[in-house]
């Protein structure tokens, strides 16, 4: 999917949910969308709008944010450090994807497959609980790095 795209979805989102994507909403929007790999904190969402659109205050930024994760556009996410970071949900997806964090550089990668959908069927029916959605952080050894220890 284009930007282009994603900003056109993203306006339909909104509208149906009685929100207009103002011009300060599509600037915070183009910087999650641009930035769709990396996970931003709302002070760096903020960094990157104002370098395009320098009228926009923090204030706006966090507001627009509050918006975007109550209608599940984005998704709040924390890591080691305990800042919340917005992370873009991907297209159609019922769930929050899932990270796998190096505890030696950092890195941050993905995975879009569920793979808890069992899980949350014993949940529900062992605890009583509504499952509506879950959070999951593998905690490890990059690719990358596990190399490094070989070659070294
Ligand atoms: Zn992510
Ligand atoms: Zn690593």
């Amino acid at each position: 999917m284009t930007t282009g795209e994603a900003l056109k979805k993203t306006k339909r989102q909104l509208h149906d949910s009685g929100f207009k994507l103002t011009p300060q909403r599509e600037a915070t929007l183009l910087v999650l969308l641009e930035n769709e790999k990396d996970h931003l904190s709302a002070e760096e969402i903020f960094f990157f709008v104002k370098q395009k659109s320098p009228e926009i205050g923090l204030a706006t930024v966090y507001r627009t944010l509050e918006i975007l994760s109550d209608l599940k556009i984005v998704d709040k996410v924390s890591f080691d450090d305990g800042v919340s970071r917005y992370d873009l949900r991907k297209d159609g997806a019922k769930h929050f994807h899932h990270h796998l964090l190096c505890l030696e550089c950092g890195n941050i990668e993905e995975i879009d497959e569920d793979l808890l959908g069992n899980v949350e069927e014993i949940v529900e029916k062992r605890f009583h609980f509504a499952v509506k959605d879950h959070r999951l952080t593998f905690h490890g050894i990059c690719q990358q790095c596990q190399r490094k220890h070989q070659e070294s």
